[in-house]
C-alpha cells in the first residue's frame, strides 16, 4: 500500500489534507500561506500491491461531448516508456472555475515526483493532444 502524506512545499509543514484533496477546497498553509504542496510516498510494506481507481462525475443534462465534469484518475500504472510502475493522480474538474488540471505523477520507488501540473486547463496548453496547431 502507497500512501501520499501532504506537506507545504514552502516551509515543509504537514498539512493535515489527503493528496486527492480537491483544488477547490485546499486551504493556505497555516504556517507560510503558501498553496504548493509536496507530496511524499511512503509505501507500508513490501508487498507489491497496484490498484487504480477512477472517478467521473456527469452531468446528464450537457450534450453528449460536455457531459463529463470531473475525471479523476488515481493509482498506480506502468510507464510505457520505462516499463516501471508509477504511481499516476490525474484530476481534470471542469466544474471548479476557471477548470483545473491537476496531474502528478510519483516513483513510488524513489519517491521522486516525476511530473507535476497543477494550473488551470485552460492554460494546459502545449502538450501532447492539447498542442494547439500554429498555421
Ligand atoms: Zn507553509
Amino acid at each position: 500500500m502507497v500512501n501520499i502524506s501532504v506537506k507545504c512545499k514552502q516551509c515543509e509543514t504537514g498539512i493535515d489534507e489527503t493528496s486527492d484533496c480537491p483544488i477547490l477546497t485546499r486551504r493556505p498553509c497555516p504556517k507560510c500561506g503558501s498553496m504548493a504542496r509536496s507530496f511524499v510516498v511512503t509505501s507500508s510494506d513490501k508487498i507489491q500491491l497496484h490498484e487504480f481507481m477512477e472517478g467521473k462525475k456527469k452531468d446528464m443534462r450537457s450534450p453528449s461531448k460536455k457531459k463529463l465534469r470531473v475525471h479523476i484518475q488515481q493509482g498506480d500504472q506502468i510507464n510505457h516508456e520505462t516499463g516501471q510502475w508509477i504511481l499516476k493522480e490525474r484530476c481534470i474538474d471542469k466544474d471548479s472555475k476557471p477548470s483545473w488540471y491537476l496531474e502528478l505523477i510519483v516513483d513510488p520507488i524513489t519517491e521522486e515526483i516525476i511530473h507535476y501540473c497543477n494550473e488551470p486547463l485552460c492554460g494546459h496548453v502545449g502538450h501532447g493532444s492539447a498542442k494547439q496547431k500554429t498555421v
